[in-house]
């Protein structure tokens, strides 16, 4: 892109800063006992004070309130999101749009912080509205050059009043060129495959990826009340101690639940792609991928062996094939 051309898209993309991106969107459902029971099932989330009327009652809150990370979700549109066709199109999309057109083809998440002013109770109506609150200069990442939009999202309920709010970053940028094969020599050969996304190593995980490095699959243990927990995390949901050991996966397993994804497809990954949940034999859960098998053989409480898999000269991953029986 040319200079003037590349300050002709900036000055475009200041004038979506601070603005927001079209009327409030409404929940379409008003906050109910049914979802917040789905979530914390989905979630594993035991607390009686979300599922249990008669203890909800006899807590600080006098009844079910909604898990506070479930905010997001009250407003979140399911499957039409898919669409672009069933989407409102918004200031957002708009601008999405423009840095689409202009090559900054791929986008992807990367911060999200929410703020929770007030408990949810059921028949609570929640609605949200979104405002871009800044968007960077050109920057330069691993995955190609972008620029970092982050939006504010602002959660009311019914009577105007602030329950949340939340902070979304993604990065809107141009895939970086994946290496090509040497064209001398090796006329015909098949492109190097593209490498998988990096998972993100940090102060709280990176020592589980060490283990992996190592051969083994970890799982953290709560020094204080012994119960298993994944992905690793400072503090135990339990008994809330920060005092934790591990112990290795024994690499049994059984699939708890799975999906099996055709699209969309990412470059890196063979497909269909069955992603499951595995409950290992030790009592915790990680989600993985099920290979070495046709995926329509993947069953619910089907029998799995952890396998480290190297995915490539950087990276192994624990995968699950199918149990020899
Ligand atoms: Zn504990």
């Amino acid at each position: 892109m040319s200079q003037d051309a590349k300050q002709e898209l900036e000055r475009q993309l200041k004038a979506y800063v601070g603005i927001e991106i079209g009327p409030p969107q409404e929940a379409p459902e008003p906050v109910n006992e049914s979802m917040i029971r789905h979530w914390c099932e989905a979630m594993g989330d035991s607390n009686p004070v979300y599922v249990d009327a008669e203890a909800a009652r006899r807590t600080v809150h006098q009844g079910i309130v909604a898990p506070p990370t479930m905010l997001q979700g009250w407003t979140l549109r399911g499957i039409e999101m898919a669409d672009p066709a069933k989407m409102r199109p918004n200031k957002q999309t708009e601008l999405h749009a423009l840095l689409s057109s202009h090559g900054y083809t791929s986008v992807v998440a990367t911060n999200c912080d929410q703020t929770y002013t007030r408990y949810l109770r059921p028949g609570d109506r929640v609605a949200t509205t979104t405002v871009i609150e800044s968007i960077s200069e050109e920057k330069a990442t691993a995955l190609g050059i972008g620029y970092f939009i982050n939006t504010r999202d602002v959660y009311r309920d019914q009577h105007g009043e602030e329950v949340g709010s939340m902070l979304f970053r993604v990065l809107k940028f141009k895939p970086a060129q994946q290496p090509q094969a040497a064209s001398s020599g090796d006329a015909g050969a098949a492109p190097p495959k593209p490498t998988r996304l990096r998972a993100p190593r940090g102060h709280d995980n990176a020592w589980w990826w060490d283990g992996i490095a190592k051969g083994e699959l970890p799982i953290q243990r709560c020094k204080a009340c012994g119960v298993l927990r994944h992905p690793p995390r400072p503090m135990c949901g339990h008994c809330q101690s920060t005092e934790w050991d591990s112990v290795p996966a024994d690499g049994g397993g059984t699939v708890y639940s799975y999906t099996v994804l055709h699209h969309p497809k990412f470059p890196g990954y063979d497909y269909p792609l069955v992603c499951a949940v595995i409950e290992l034999d030790e009592g915790t859960r990680i989600v993985s991928n099920v290979v070495g098998c046709d995926p329509t053989d993947v069953k619910i409480g089907m029998r799995v062996r952890l396998s480290l898999d190297e995915i490539d000269d950087t990276m192994t991953l624990p995968m699950f094939r199918p149990a020899k029986t």
